[in-house]
């Protein structure tokens, strides 16, 4: 079985784009393209060419550098969940399932932070992007859809396999970890946790990928039944959606 690759772009301050490619052939995928300039470079120097435009949701900081792919690269096909530049796309929603000489992507509706947002999810090499719907040990802000969308959206990451490598949108993992300090009593998960993250960003400058099983252990956004979560500093009886309204509300004003 031939490798796939996903090399991580840094993007304007502290976004991911990402290149997803094999040793057997020249094919590439980009995701979440910021800035053109910088991705072709790589492209170039992998000897890539690009044929697919991934797009998890509308927001300019995952889609400006779309127009600059495209005037490279005028046979790369665009898959975005909502119209994008007046371009010609493949508009992808729920159910759908995207086939590329390299893999084959199942596509989920995440409504919550954006009402378009899709994640991309390749069950057979065990890759997860989820644009801005989940973080390293926190989940994105609620601006298009409602705190119950965002939830519903978290609980089918929660049910996807342990063994999965999530790739997220954004580096915000050190300020969520000192969320987390702030909120809950100091517990062994989260101590464990700030060192694996220590370590990740001393060794790649990066805290992701994750693996979606160590975020269900440590991340109360997504898992609400996690351990941490009943060690909450201020004790309540939230259900599931009342914890996850509560968690965000506190991060939103942290
Ligand atoms: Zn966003
Ligand atoms: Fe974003």
């Amino acid at each position: 079985m031939t490798q796939i690759n996903v090399e991580i772009i840094n993007q304007l301050s502290d976004n991911y784009s990402y290149i997803i490619f094999n040793n057997s052939n020249s094919s590439s995928i980009v995701v979440d393209p910021s800035e053109d300039e910088k991705i072709i470079k790589v492209l170039k120097k992998k000897k890539l060419k690009l044929e697919y435009i991934l797009i998890t949701h509308h927001h300019n900081d995952h889609t400006s550098g779309v127009l600059g792919l495209v005037k490279e690269y005028p046979q790369a096909q665009i898959y975005s969940p909502s119209e994008l530049f007046s371009l010609t796309i493949n508009k992808i929603s729920n159910g759908d399932k995207i086939k590329t000489p390299l893999n084959e992507f199942q596509v989920f509706a995440a409504p919550g932070h954006t009402l378009d947002h899709v994640v991309l999810c390749d069950k057979k090499n065990k890759l997860l992007f989820v644009g801005d719907v989940l973080f390293r040990l926190g989940c994105g802000r609620v601006f298009e859809g409602t705190i119950e969308q965002m939830h519903n959206s978290l609980n089918k990451l929660l049910n996807l396999p342990d063994d999965m490598t999530v790739y997220c949108g954004h580096e915000y993992t050190l300020n969520n970890l000192k969320f987390l300090e702030h909120l809950f009593v100091q517990n062994d998960i989260l101590e464990n946790t700030k060192k694996q993250i220590l370590r990740d960003l001393k060794l790649k400058n990066k805290s992701i990928p994750f693996i979606l099983g160590d975020e269900k252990r440590s991340n109360p956004f997504l898992n609400p039944k996690c351990e941490m979560a009943s060690k909450l500093k201020k004790n309540n009886n939230y259900s599931n959606l009342e914890f996850f309204r509560y968690l965000r509300e506190e991060k939103d004003n942290f």
